[in-house]
């Protein structure tokens, strides 16, 4: 008989009841230290009170009223947004996925509104993710998630991950843009170097097609700035985020130049749900906590904390790490056992990752995480390293 929850997932078997700050706890009372924050989610930690306030404040005045009339809240957040990105206008979204489908119809309508409809198609990179609808999961180009779900939705050309000359030959004459992650997540953790996001604006300035960050993941202060491609010096002119930016109520956004936004008119797309009150006043909240100053340089300093413990992790452990990549609290680890052991090690020891591709386990912790948790938090991810050596020789 089919689970009452449509079967999609595959879930460990545990609850969490209650949360606070980079602790979550079993209706049991057993804690657990979330080193996932539900997938780079939750970035002030569990019930931060200041996210708190402001969600309980915004439902006991007005939840929802449509984007059929103005929402000062959204338009602050909006403005927030604008004032601190490279960004001069906001659509908002419930999800990345959303947040990807606004940012690939707008690539499309900016040509189509120069009178090239034909520029349509978008270059992706091979170990991308940008979510499930039918465009996303053409975007990333998955075998695993396109399967059995009829023709892959046209006008998107992948290239090898880091190949400067497939990427170079498969602009044509349909190109719109290029799409691509500041920092691999689902992928594994890979970093696109800051020269090679460099080349990518060049290359599209030269061409006049636009460059498409999805920073849905890697966003919101996840490397210590409020966005990953700010360590490059370079900016797109179209932006995915969400996760962060909600930190745990469903929120997402497409960024954009006023010249890339310039086909998106009155009545060109639409979110019924999108950017309602409840979402932009956590979303104004989250910025409160992200942007108030120092907080993003003490991100920094956590996350080199957290690389240097996890390089001495993988010095004492070379059977069990075989690479240590990432950086800011985005870090993955290269597993030489299978990463779902791995995990499950570190979850017998109650620290909570997220898995990914190429074999590597996510540490996402909320960026409030303090050097006394990352010190517990390798403690533990060498205990399990020691349970899998131990199980290994026996
Ligand atoms: C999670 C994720 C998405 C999809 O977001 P949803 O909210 O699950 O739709 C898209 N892109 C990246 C990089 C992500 O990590």
């Amino acid at each position: 008989m089919i689970a009452p929850v449509l079967p999609t997932y595959a879930r460990a078997k545990v609850s969490f009841e209650r949360g606070e700050g980079v602790r979550v706890f079993t209706p049991e009372g057993e804690s657990y230290l979330d080193f996932g924050a539900g997938v780079a989610v939750t970035s002030c930690g569990h019930c931060h009170p200041h996210l708190v306030a402001a969600l309980t404040e915004q439902a006991s005045k007005i939840w929802h009223t449509s984007n059929l009339y103005q929402m000062p809240g959204q338009e602050r957040l909006a403005q927030r947004l604008i004032d601190a990105s490279f960004a001069e206008t906001v659509f908002f979204t419930n999800s990345g996925a959303e947040a990807l489908e606004c940012s690939i119809k707008m690539a499309r309508k900016y040509h189509a509104a120069q009178g090239h409809p034909e520029k349509y198609r978008l270059i992706t990179f091979e170990g991308a993710f940008h979510g499930r609808t039918l465009a996303t999961i053409a975007a990333g180009g998955q075998a695993k998630y396109l399967e059995g779900f009829g023709p892959k939705v046209e006008g998107f050309d992948q290239v090898p991950f880091g190949d400067h000359e497939a990427l170079k030959m498969a602009i044509g004459p349909e190109t719109a843009g290029i799409l691509i992650e500041p920092v691999q997540g689902e992928g594994g953790i890979r970093p696109v170097p800051p020269q090679c996001l460099k080349g990518l604006r060049e290359l599209c300035d030269a061409h006049g097609i636009l460059l498409v960050f999805d920073e849905v993941q890697c966003g919101i202060g996840r490397t210590g700035k409020l966005f990953a491609h700010e360590w490059a010096g370079i900016a797109p002119d179209i932006m995915a985020i969400a996760k962060g930016i909600g930190g745990g109520f469903p929120l997402g956004a497409c960024l954009a130049t006023e010249k890339a936004a310039v086909g998106m008119t009155a009545g060109t797309h639409g979110s019924t749900f999108g950017g309602n009150p409840l979402a932009t006043a956590v979303g104004n909240a989250v910025l409160d906590v992200v942007l108030e100053p120092g907080f993003l340089e003490s991100v920094q300093q956590r996350a080199l904390t957290l690389k240097q413990k996890l390089a001495g992790l993988k010095d004492t452990h070379p059977t069990i790490i075989d690479d240590i990549r990432g950086f800011g609290l985005m870090m993955g680890i290269k597993c030489k056992v299978p990463n779902t052991a791995f995990q499950a090690a570190a979850f017998d020891q109650h620290l909570m990752t997220i898995g990914a591709g190429d074999n590597v386990v996510r540490l996402l912790p909320p960026l409030v995480v303090t050097d006394a948790d990352i010190t517990e938090a390798v403690d533990k991810l060498d205990r399990a390293c020691r349970a899998l050596e131990a199980k290994a020789a026996a």
